[in-house]
């Protein structure tokens, strides 16, 4: 490949998920020059590590030799964005972490970080010529990243989205943020792997289907709890298109018509929400990866160039 971007300076992206850290590296126009895949080391050290050794394999791959500019970088977890700092992410190893200094010491550049699933709604949006769009991530948790007029919508706390803590089941088991039966105990992918016990999700999904019960109650709890997700999402941010991403959706065959048929049965008696015409906003994505390191690669190349 040839090194586009040379002399210019170029930008990195990385998204450190539980098990791959996915790195591109883009030049100023935004195109994607290289990209690389690695597995994730967790904890501190593991975790700069694996965001350094991701970006070096991008460029070599990809033959660039032009200095890297900045990095921005996603992870699954509570991020304050303006800081860097990561207050929790169990997936990857860390709780109460400066990413963006310790990133920033190893690279040489200034470094950036934010949640994953907002930096993935970013380059979603980016990707599809979006400027209104909601990104929901069924991973262990009910993850949302909103993109509105262009711009990621992180709020005062930088808990907009957090949704998948609203409760659902006044009945249901106490959620690791310590209230109970939050949606996203019923409205997840670690949802459907606990009610499947010893088998797939997939095997849950095909003996709903053949009728049997327990598994039939389950499948139909994750429905209804997905469909009040979506359409909380709806009418929270009234965003034109909501992207469903996550490995659960590699089985929505089995789901997803019975999620749209709950939002139109409920739709039937009320003409506001028919007005709403939620299900026709909803759109499956996959690679959610790829979105967020493009994401991440876009937020630190505009703030670098606006100014
Ligand atoms: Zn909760």
């Amino acid at each position: 490949m040839t090194d586009r971007g040379s002399g210019r300076g170029v930008y990195a992206g990385v998204d450190v998920g539980g098990t791959k850290t996915a790195a591109v590296v883009m030049n100023e126009e935004g195109e994607v020059l290289g990209r690389a895949r690695r597995p994730t080391r967790p904890g501190d050290s593991g975790v700069v590590e694996s965001v350094v050794a991701a970006i070096a394999d991008a460029r070599r791959l990809a033959g660039i030799t032009a200095p890297l500019r900045a990095a921005g970088v996603g992870v699954p977890g509570a991020v304050d964005p303006v800081r860097g700092f990561v207050g929790r992410a169990v997936n990857i190893g860390l709780d109460g972490f400066a990413l963006a200094d310790a990133a920033a010491a190893a690279l040489g550049v200034p470094v950036r970080v934010d949640n994953d699933v907002t930096l993935a709604a970013q380059g979603l949006a980016h990707r599809l010529g979006e400027t209104s769009l909601a990104l929901i991530n069924l991973g262990t948790g009910f993850g949302v990243g909103v993109v509105l007029d262009g711009a990621a919508l992180r709020g005062h706390r930088g808990a907009a989205g957090e949704i998948g803590h609203l409760p659902f089941d006044p009945r249901g088991s106490r959620c690791g943020c310590g209230l109970v039966g939050c949606l996203e105990l019923s409205a997840s992918g670690g949802a459907l792997a606990r009610a499947a016990g010893g088998r797939s999700v997939p095997r849950l999904f095909s003996d709903a289907a053949a009728g049997e019960a327990s598994s039939a109650t389950a499948v139909e709890a994750f429905c209804a709890a997905l469909a009040l997700g979506l359409r909380i999402v709806v009418q929270a941010y009234d965003v034109d298109t909501v992207a469903l991403g996550g490995g659960v959706f590699a089985s929505q065959a089995m789901f997803m018509p019975r999620v749209r048929a709950i939002i139109d049965d409920q739709a039937a008696s009320s003409s506001f929400l028919r007005d709403l015409r939620i299900t026709e906003r909803l759109r499956v994505v996959d690679d959610t990866s790829s979105s967020a390191a493009e994401g991440a690669a876009n937020w630190v190349r505009e703030s670098s160039t606006i100014t």
